[in-house]
């Protein structure tokens, strides 16, 4: 027996003694920042991957020839080339997309004429004077492949972007569009192998990670056009397809906008939500979910597997309570522990 430290937990009127509780404090604040330590040890070239394709646009091609271009290479992004500035100006994405539909559409019946005729060039130009230009990044925001994933992570939050990509400051080649999913997906490669930090055993209700109030959501009777103008008001990047009970019936993402140009539909915006969700050309089964008493570790497992951007949080009547989106863990595994918070600022 070791009477030494019955002695001293006695005395301290406790079960542990203090040299031991300091030790575990100490470790739970190493193992705290784990994750920020690996990203912070990794640089984006490590994140990319061996090879990928990539798709580049001249902002002098029309824009519908751009989308129906990302939908033939089944790409979500490109970068854009300004062949007078010789060099890259911006990125062009389905948000974008989703802004001309919304900002041209009037009926099924009147043929979108501007879709079929403006340049990328004409959209993003200085004359135009829209909300969507107005509130949108107008400069390149890029990462350097020496650059850490730390900052990436901080550049991808800070300025509300899922598409970063990755330019060679030597011979100005983009490399790479690192996004989340990418990162998060890299970390999970190493998962064995680093430490598991204490808060990953806690629930996520209790850890706070996610958005829990004034979540963005669509009635499944809604129209299409209803829900293009939520994406662009509330800059959501998916809406939980409800019934009138707030149940979750479905899932529709702005990634799901895309097959608009895909099937070539996007002159009618009138249809309701239900008929929308039926023409993702999407594979996933019913809405992926989390429940609030959940583990973090469970949440990251699940969302790596399914390689999908969030999962609706639900109440057991299946009520839609709240969000958790790669943003959200991001945030709390890496920028948290670092004492930042990108999300809000
Ligand atoms: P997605 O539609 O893929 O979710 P984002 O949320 O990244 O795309 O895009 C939001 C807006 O920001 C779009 O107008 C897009 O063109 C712009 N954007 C995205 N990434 C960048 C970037 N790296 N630099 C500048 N603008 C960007
Ligand atoms: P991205 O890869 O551009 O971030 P998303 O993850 O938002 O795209 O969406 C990819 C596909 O997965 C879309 O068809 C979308 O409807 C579907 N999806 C995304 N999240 C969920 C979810 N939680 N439950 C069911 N389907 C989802
Ligand atoms: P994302 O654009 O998905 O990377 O997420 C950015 C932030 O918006 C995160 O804090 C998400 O939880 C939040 N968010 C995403 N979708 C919704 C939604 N439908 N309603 C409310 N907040 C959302």
């Amino acid at each position: 027996m070791d009477t030494q430290r019955d002695h001293r937990a006695s005395l301290a009127g406790e079960t542990v003694s203090l040299p031991e509780k300091m030790q575990e404090t100490k470790k739970d604040e190493r193992d705290a920042v784990v994750y920020m330590n690996f990203m912070k040890n990794h640089s984006c070239y490590n994140a990319i991957p061996t090879s990928c394709k990539l798709v580049i646009f001249d902002t002098k091609l029309q824009v519908k020839r751009a989308f129906l271009a990302l939908v033939a290479n089944g790409l979500r992004a490109a970068p854009l080339w300004d062949s007078k500035l010789q060099r890259f100006v911006g990125m062009l994405t389905i948000t974008d997309f989703i802004n001309i539909l919304h900002y041209y559409y009037r009926s099924p019946l009147v043929q979108m004429y501007e879709l079929e005729s403006h340049k990328i060039e004409t959209w993003r130009g200085d004359s135009f004077e829209n909300v969507y230009l107005k509130s949108s990044n107008r400069i390149l925001i890029s990462i350097s492949p020496e650059a850490s994933l730390f900052d990436a992570v901080y550049t991808l939050l800070k300025y509300k972007i899922h598409r970063l990509p990755v330019i060679d400051p030597e011979s100005g080649n983009v490399l790479h569009i690192l996004t989340h999913k990418r990162i998060l997906k890299f970390l999970h490669i190493f998962w064995k192998k680093v430490p598991k930090p204490a808060f990953m055993r806690r629930q996520i209700q209790e850890l706070g990670i996610g958005t829990f109030k004034n979540i963005a959501t669509v009635q499944q009777t809604a129209t299409l056009y209803e829900a293009l103008a939520i994406f662009v008001e509330r800059r959501v990047s998916a809406l939980p397809v409800v019934d009138e009970q707030g149940k979750v019936v479905s899932l529709y993402s702005r990634f799901d906008v895309i097959n608009l140009a895909a099937q070539k539909s996007y002159n009618n915006l009138d249809m309701p939500m239900w008929d929308a969700v039926q023409g993702r050309s999407c594979f996933i089964e019913g809405v992926i979910k989390c429940y609030p008493y959940e583990t973090l570790e469970t949440i990251v497992d699940r969302i790596v597997h399914a390689e999908v951007h969030r999962l609706v949080l639900v109440d057991r009547a299946n009520v839609v309570r709240g969000i958790i989106s790669l943003s959200d863990l991001l945030q709390g595994m890496v920028l948290t522990p670092a004492g930042i918070d990108a999300l809000m600022s």
